[in-house]
């Protein structure tokens, strides 16, 4: 099944509102060239309200970088899916390393807000990913299926279809060291595997799975070509909007490329 491919900028804090308009005014202009996949910004919770009022009537999505599970409340610094939704967003991310080692997010917290997020019409990006040492002692797998098992807890299969997965190693994250194309493709195949196993063959060749950790313009393509990455989660590289239309361009190259590893 072709799935279509998902590349999504996560600016996480960085970028002002009057930053933010200034790369939409720059990414624009050359998302026409971009028919054959979606796109995604993800700002600061600051600038989503402007955001979503210049990309409203364009072909690129807005999404939030974390929420509340609750829908309103005494929880001071905290936004909810109603709020985020208010702002245009369609994508909210859950799960996100930095918010699970700095924040201290936990498999159930995460349950709680990706349910919260679909009870208010956003899709959840399901972030996943193993630490170095979990990897080197042979726990990769593991650490994946209880992240799956955990942030998918009472998810019915009708409501899966509206969740984006992104598999993004710890260790590849902000470091500058990629996973190579073949490290990636088998943890995504593991992933789809335990959807599969889990739920259907169908919602498993259905669900988008992304891959994330240092991806640039250099390794975009190779990524995007192996069978089961169907795009990209994109932090530092997506702050410039000439290096973010590059990843694209790149990724969407690969369309056809059997085998990069
Ligand atoms: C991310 O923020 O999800 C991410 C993958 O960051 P970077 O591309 O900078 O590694």
């Amino acid at each position: 099944m072709k799935r279509r491919p998902l590349i999504a900028g996560n600016w996480k804090m960085n970028k002002t509102p009057r930053e933010t308009e200034e790369f939409i005014e720059r990414l624009l202009p050359l998302t026409g060239a971009f028919s054959g996949c979606d796109i995604l910004l993800i700002p600061s919770h600051t600038s989503l309200d402007r955001a979503g009022r210049l990309l409203a009537s364009s072909r690129v999505s807005l999404g939030a970088q974390d929420m509340h599970f609750e829908g309103s409340g005494a929880y001071t610094g905290a936004t909810s899916a109603g709020m985020l939704t208010a702002c245009g967003c369609q994508f909210v991310l859950v799960g996100h390393s930095e918010r699970r080692h700095l924040f201290l997010d936990s498999d159930e917290t995460v349950n709680w807000k990706l349910h919260a997020s679909l009870a208010d019409g956003l899709r959840p990006i399901l972030c996943v990913g193993e630490t170095l040492d979990q990897r080197r002692a042979g726990r990769m797998e593991s650490i994946l299926a209880n992240q799956l098992d955990c942030g998918l807890k009472d998810v019915d299969e009708a409501a899966l279809t509206h969740v984006v997965i992104a598999y993004e190693p710890v260790w590849a994250i902000g470091t500058g060291e990629t996973a190579t194309p073949k490290q990636a493709q088998e943890a995504v195949a593991f992933l789809r595997t335990w959807i599969e196993t889990r739920f259907s063959k169908r919602v498993s060749e259905a669900m988008r799975i992304l891959y994330g950790g240092s991806v640039k313009p250099e390794n975009a393509r190779s990524l995007q070509a192996q069978p089961d990455i169907d795009g990209a989660l994109i932090g530092g590289a997506a702050l410039d909007p000439d290096s973010f239309a590059q990843i694209i361009t790149e990724a969407m190259s690969s369309q056809g490329d059997s085998d990069s590893c």
